[in-house]
């Protein structure tokens, strides 16, 4: 392993920690930075930290390497008395889905690989590119990309 200080890299809300890497994958450290959560149920701001864990989605390869980022995210302690959830986990937006397993910013270049080619073309593809996602994968991203169902046009009537 190799300790790499300084590439370019950004992940928003986030202070990039460390960066780790051997010939195939880098790993990425990266802390969440917000000092404000807003509890899911009740809608009311917390800053009261209950506690942390790791996350570790993949995101987009970097010069040939595929990235695994490991996110220290927190779980705030909702203080509304009222309220019946104790603790709720930070959401993510835009950087990743909640349990997803990859960031937004790869499932949206997956997304467009799968939607412009055929899945298994697209899944090879990717693999050569260090984003690596099966061809199922790839077809239920299709599928969510493309949803709501468009109406296929009624066929005319042909002679
Ligand atoms: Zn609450």
């Amino acid at each position: 392993m190799i300790l790499l200080s300084h590439i370019p890299f950004q992940l928003s809300g986030f202070e990039i920690q460390r960066v780790m890497g051997d010939e195939n994958t880098l790993i990425i450290t990266a802390a969440a930075q917000g000092s404000v959560a807003t509890c899911p149920s009740c809608g009311q701001n917390s800053q009261r930290v209950h506690s942390y864990y790791i996350r570790k989605p993949y995101d987009l390869a970097i010069s040939g390497q595929s990235v695994q980022l490991n996110l220290r995210v927190r779980r705030f302690r909702c203080q509304n008395q009222d309220c019946a959830r104790q603790t709720f986990a930070e959401r993510l937006p835009e950087v990743v889905a909640a349990s997803a397993q990859r960031t937004v910013r790869l499932t949206e270049l997956l997304s467009i690989f799968a939607v412009a080619l055929n899945a298994q073309t697209a899944s090879r593809l990717l693999a050569r590119l260090a984003m690596e996602a099966s061809g199922d994968t790839l077809l239920r991203l299709v599928k969510r990309t493309l949803l709501p169902p468009v109406t296929a046009p009624k066929a005319g009537r042909r002679r």
